[in-house]
């Protein structure tokens, strides 16, 4: 399948089985956000869910945090977003179109019309989005939408340290949305102007700050293998000291083969104390750390993974579809289309399906559906053939489905398809939780 196809289908899908729709649909679009629809938002979670369960709930080092999108305009100045944030931007002068200095082609051909050299200078521009607080729309009232995540944990740095009697090293982590006036939003979930971020500061002494960062940029790698992501398309991409930000003393990029080539995922920076050292400058509060043992005072250095929770649900979605051939129950071949997701980021876990809608099935059914809904994401499914009831599930990626039978109201056991093998098996309904567990890991 050509790459850019895949990309089509992957949008196509998404619309139709209800993962992602534009957003503002109804109105035409509004290009730049999508919506999460009834599965994506359950794949979306499970994203996330399965960040924070390697970040908080795994280790003993690592706390949470959900801090305000709006904060203080203050922050913004220490941070060097208010005067550094910005992209260069220039305007084709023949068709008008903006775009990103920094993203052209080598051609030096305007991407839209072709004409050549027909760019306006680049100009800087903020990115932050602006916003007033209160009634009054002047300067003094004016506020940013967060950029990224990251400043609210800087900021709660102290707060947490101390009320929750950490020494570093340790890290605070954090999932939320942040907002940027990309200049050039685009290919899908990739680039959008309001997205979700997971972003994790981990606080060390200075002195290990390359250590860590090391081991960050190898547990995150693990992090999407250990989800399905392939690793011959994952790369870690060291920043030439020409990209590098301007706190930053290292940092590396954890890429993806998307359909269009590389892009990425995540960035993994060793912000040395630029951040803590900022703040405490603008807020007048020290953010020093006093290590008893050694007698030693310090401003930690912080090593950052931040990834993006859109970026990395997409690199899901295209690295788990597949199509193939199978042979259908009347002798003939047809497409299957099979999303092979990770059990843990299936947006429905099981599917109960009965055989037909007889009026002895369902109630059957029924009472299983209930028995398994305080423990995992279900769907119940009555209408259709079984086979096209299966191809369903298989497009949404459900590991297993349910099937009852008219056997089953002789011996009360289910069938049990597996999506990607589509391998059989039949077992009792009064096993059927404890099955389900030993195979649906957390
Ligand atoms: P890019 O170079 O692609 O603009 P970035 O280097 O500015 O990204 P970071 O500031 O490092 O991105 O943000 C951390 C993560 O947040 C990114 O790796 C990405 O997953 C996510 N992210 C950043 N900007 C966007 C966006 N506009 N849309 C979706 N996700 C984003």
């Amino acid at each position: 399948m050509a790459k850019t196809d895949l990309m089509d289908r992957i949008v196509n899908l998404a619309k139709r089985r209800g993962l992602v729709f534009p957003s503002s649909d109804i109105y035409g679009g509004f290009r730049s956000t999508w919506d999460y629809g009834p599965l994506g938002v359950l794949l979306k979670r499970n994203v996330k869910e399965a960040w924070w369960r390697s970040m908080v709930q795994m280790r003993e080092d690592i706390v949470g945090l959900d801090a305000a999108i709006l904060m203080a305009p203050r922050v913004w100045e220490a941070s060097g977003h208010i005067d550094t944030f910005t992209d260069p931007l220039v305007d084709c002068k023949q068709c008008q179109e903006r775009f990103r200095a920094d993203q052209l082609p080598e051609s030096g051909a305007c991407p839209k019309c072709g004409t050549k050299g027909s760019f306006t200078e680049a100009r800087q521009f903020n990115l932050m989005f602006k916003t007033f607080v209160g009634p009054v729309e002047d300067a003094a009232s004016i506020a940013y939408l967060r950029p990224e995540t990251a400043q609210g944990i800087f900021v709660n740095y102290a707060n947490v340290q101390t009320t929750m009697r950490r020494k570093p090293p340790f890290g605070i982590a954090q999932v939320g949305k942040s907002f940027r006036n990309e200049i050039t939003p685009g290919n899908f979930v990739y680039r959008t102007r309001e997205f979700e971020q997971m972003e994790m500061e981990f606080f060390v002494p200075p002195e290990d700050g390359e250590k860590w960062f090391k081991y960050w940029c190898d547990e995150r790698m693990s992090w999407y293998t250990d989800l399905g992501i392939a690793p011959d398309t994952l790369r870690l991409r060291q920043h030439e000291t020409s990209e590098l930000s301007h706190y930053s003393s290292g940092t590396a990029d954890v890429e993806f083969m998307y359909p269009w080539g590389w892009g990425e995922l995540e960035g993994v920076a060793n912000r040395g104390d630029y951040d803590l050292r900022k703040h405490a400058e603008f807020s007048g509060q020290d953010l020093s750390y006093f290590d008893q043992e050694k007698d030693l005072r310090y401003v930690p250095h912080v090593i950052e993974p931040a990834a993006g929770a859109d970026r990395a649900t997409l690199a899901f979605l295209l690295s788990a579809y597949s199509e193939e051939e199978v042979e259908t129950a009347a002798g003939k071949t047809e497409t299957r289309t099979v999303l092979r997701l990770d059990p843990r980021l299936a947006p429905i876990k099981v599917a109960v399906l009965p055989l037909s809608k007889n009026e002895q099935l369902v109630p059957v059914s029924a009472e299983i559906a209930s028995a398994l809904r305080p423990h995992w994401m279900i769907d119940v499914d009555v209408s259709g053939s079984i086979g096209r009831r299966y191809r369903r599930q298989d497009e949404v990626g459900t590991p297993l489905c349910v099937t009852v039978d008219f056997e089953t109201l002789e011996d009360r056991c289910v069938t049990i398809r597996e999506r990607d093998s589509m391998s059989q098996e039949r077992v009792a309904i009064a096993d059927l939780v404890a099955w389900l567990r030993d195979r649906l890991p957390l």
